[in-house]
């Protein structure tokens, strides 16, 4: 297949490839967890005016400028140490190409337990190839990539065709609502593409999100009933309730791109909290999980499914009819997305991923959330997710190929070249 990116960017790549590592190292040592990602988003502010020379717009989501969109999710949090950084390149005034958005989060999930690590999760570190580090995979290295292959660009004396922008959000791992705070502030173009490491596959559906916390209580105020009620042994009632429910969601008909997934949707339980003394029986608890849903299901139903399962459950057992739990829903709200993959946007990229690697595109189906659906289901932008290969993302030892960063790199700047075209940068 024919190249559209001028070799000498593909060479620029390889020449900045070890100050790339170097950036990728120094962003992965920010403990950028979600809700704390300033100290590196003005790191990566100040990079993009001084090295890059695009106009940079930082601001802080603003929840009633996002309350009422369908998008939104509710956060349970302010937004002092989150903002969001956009950069752009305008392009000429006679565009030869279409716009472009190449975005990346980087709030990174809790490191916890730290004494599992090989080695500290903030000290990132290179062995046989991969990097390891928290954030690392999910998603400072495809962060990197995508502002590697816009410097190689400028390096070899290009800009691109058309308007660009690199946009750096955050709260993505509980809300998305950095994302939807960009666009909804007009921050759009003709396409996006979200480096993801979900292993130089393009996604083409992803599964929705919705987070729920069940609170217990079974210190029934009753003086003829004289017996403490362990509220941690009547939570399995719960558990199970919830067991059913994610067996009932994967036995209905799956829509077409899950259709290969034994089990598309999964029900966690992410933390649970009860007690305070051994000698003690336990009487309030708190648990917290999230449910998948498949595109097309609306946020509302599986709210009132999960609560009827739940409730039903509860009704049924002697102690929690007495107290039923309360069931209130917080942080994602995000429902499913399916990619037209058939667009001009995945040809391009099919074709960029072609002609680096030199083998045919895959697809990838993705039973998470991901900040691509905005783009898809609101805006009507085509987006997706194309970055490197990594594994134990939100689990302790994260790790990134390297190598494929540098493919990512070239691939991204192959995008550019097709989506936007290329001028000369100085014309
Ligand atoms: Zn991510």
């Amino acid at each position: 297949m024919e190249t559209a990116i001028p070799s000498p960017i593909s060479q620029k790549i390889d020449e900045l490839w070890s100050e790339e590592m170097d950036f990728l190292q120094e962003i992965s040592r920010f403990p950028s967890v979600s809700g704390k990602e300033k100290a590196l988003q003005a790191y990566l502010a100040d990079y993009l005016i001084s090295e890059l020379d695009l106009e940079v717009d930082r601001f802080t989501p603003d929840i009633k400028e996002i309350a009422d969109h369908p998008g939104f999710s509710p956060p349970e949090w302010g937004y002092e140490e989150s903002d969001v950084v956009i950069a752009k390149q305008p392009g000429p005034k006679d565009p030869i190409g279409k716009s472009l958005i190449f975005q990346g989060h980087t709030d990174v999930v809790s490191p916890e337990p730290l004494s599992l690590w090989s080695s500290d999760p903030w000290v990132p570190v290179f062995r046989d190839g991969k990097m390891y580090g928290r954030g690392v995979a999910d998603m400072k290295a495809g962060v990197t990539a995508m502002i590697f292959a816009y410097k190689a660009i400028l390096n070899a004396g290009y800009k691109p065709g058309a308007d660009f922008m690199l946009q750096s959000v955050v709260d993505e791992e509980r809300t998305g609502n950095g994302a939807l705070a960009s666009l909804e502030k007009g921050y759009t173009a003709d396409g996006a593409l979200i480096p993801e490491p979900f292993g130089l596959k393009a996604a083409k559906a992803q599964i929705g999100s919705l987070w729920f916390r069940i609170s217990m209580n079974t210190a029934v105020k009753d003086k003829n009933i004289n017996q403490v009620v362990n509220v941690v042994e009547r939570s399995q009632v719960i558990i199970s309730a919830l067991q059913e429910y994610e067996k009932l969601m994967n036995e209905r008909p799956k829509p077409d791109a899950f259709k290969d997934m034994p089990h598309p949707v999964d029900i966690n339980i992410g933390s649970f909290h009860a007690g305070d003394f051994p000698s003690n029986v336990p009487v309030k608890a708190v648990m917290e999980g999230r449910v998948g849903l498949y595109p097309g299901q609306s946020i509302n139903t599986v709210k009132k499914e999960l609560e009827d399962c739940v409730l039903k459950a509860a009704d049924e057992d002697p102690w929690l009819s007495k107290q039923p739990p309360e069931i209130t829903f917080f942080g994602f709200h995000a429902e499913g997305a399916e990619m037209d993959d058939r667009s001009p946007f995945f040809q391009t990229l099919d074709d960029a991923h072609e002609t680096v690697l030199q083998r045919p595109a895959e697809r990838s189906v993705l039973s998470s959330t991901t900040d691509a659906r905005f783009f898809n289901l609101y805006y009507d932008i085509p987006a997706t997710c194309y970055g490197p290969d990594g594994g134990n993302f939100h689990e302790i030892d994260e790790w990134v190929d390297l190598n494929s960063v540098k493919q990512v790199t070239k691939i991204y700047a192959e995008f550019l070249a097709r989506w936007c075209g290329l001028v000369p940068k100085e014309a």
